[in-house]
């Protein structure tokens, strides 16, 4: 079965901590051991995880990723916002992180982080949970 997260994005461009949310499917699905994958059902959006501690670890990857893909009108989509697909490509749309112990395994300084780039917007993260046996 799928379960899915719901994002409420609130500005362009951000990265917003969804830890909590997959350590509670995780939890609530009474897997001990297997792999949680997660997917963004969305072709503006990303997911990623990095450092959860330091918030101007997120300030400096979206403000990095605005400078390497600026919103540029030279794009010639007509939706007027491929700068939000692109990234979305660099940042990826899946992640799969191990479940041990019915926790997600993540390292001491990791976070999950969705990724928006083109808000504000509703968004969706689809949640696969695979048991051992
Ligand atoms: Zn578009």
């Amino acid at each position: 079965m799928i379960k899915y997260i719901d994002v409420k994005t609130r500005t362009r461009t951000e990265m917003i901590d969804i830890t909590s949310q997959v350590q509670e499917i995780v939890r609530n699905s009474g897997v001990r051991s297997g792999v949680c994958h997660l997917f963004v059902l969305h072709t503006t959006a990303g997911i990623t995880i990095n450092e959860g501690a330091d918030p101007a670890v997120q300030r400096d990857m979206v403000a990095f990723l605005n400078k390497l893909v600026p919103h540029d009108p030279y794009f010639t989509h007509r939706e007027g916002n491929s700068d939000a697909h692109i990234k979305s490509s660099l940042v990826g749309t899946s992640q799969n992180i191990l479940i041990e112990s019915s926790k997600p395994v993540l390292g001491t300084w990791q976070a999950v982080y969705f990724c928006e780039f083109d808000g504000p917007r509703q968004r969706k993260v689809a949640v696969k949970i695979v048991a051992d046996d």
